[in-house]
């Protein structure tokens, strides 16, 4: 079993889309271990998205992931990572292949709905950055 960090971004929550979302994750086999509402501060996001702080867009980014409240979750399956990042589509909802949630619920290369670690060493600091040991649920 591997965990990754899922976010359901503000763009998805405004829209109203969290419940079509989270139907999607179970669908797809993933175990829901941790979930919680929060609305990030811009220095918050920066954090978070630290990884990015070289990039053109990490201002417009991070004030975007700031603009609203967003729903983090932690995400167990097998071979999660990958599984998750698949289900989400490419980055540019353009370009997204059908089915997954970019190509359904994403606006645009910016506000495309959802988030996922891309690697194990990522997957540890996004899930330590949401959640205690407190709040995550054993499956027994
Ligand atoms: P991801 O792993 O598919 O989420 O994509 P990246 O790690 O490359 O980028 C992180 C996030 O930054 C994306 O999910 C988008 O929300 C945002 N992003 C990526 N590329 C662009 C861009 O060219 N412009 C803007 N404004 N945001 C971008």
């Amino acid at each position: 079993m591997e965990r990754t960090l899922a976010i359901i971004k503000p763009d998805a929550v405004a829209a109203g889309v969290v419940g079509k979302i989270l139907s999607r994750v179970e669908a797809a086999g993933f175990t829901i271990r941790a979930l919680k509402l929060v609305h990030l501060s811009k220095r918050q996001a920066e954090g978070f998205y630290q990884v990015h702080r070289e990039r053109p867009f990490f201002q417009d980014l991070t004030t975007f992931m700031s603009s609203g409240p967003a729903v983090p979750l932690l995400l167990e399956r097998e071979n999660a990572i990958a599984a998750w990042r698949e289900l989400m589509g490419a980055t540019n909802p353009a370009q997204a292949a059908e089915g997954t949630l970019r190509k359904e619920f994403a606006t645009d290369i910016e506000k495309n709905a959802v988030h996922g670690s891309d690697s194990p060493a990522t997957a540890a600091y996004e899930i330590a950055f949401f959640f205690s040991a407190l709040d995550v649920c054993p499956r027994d």
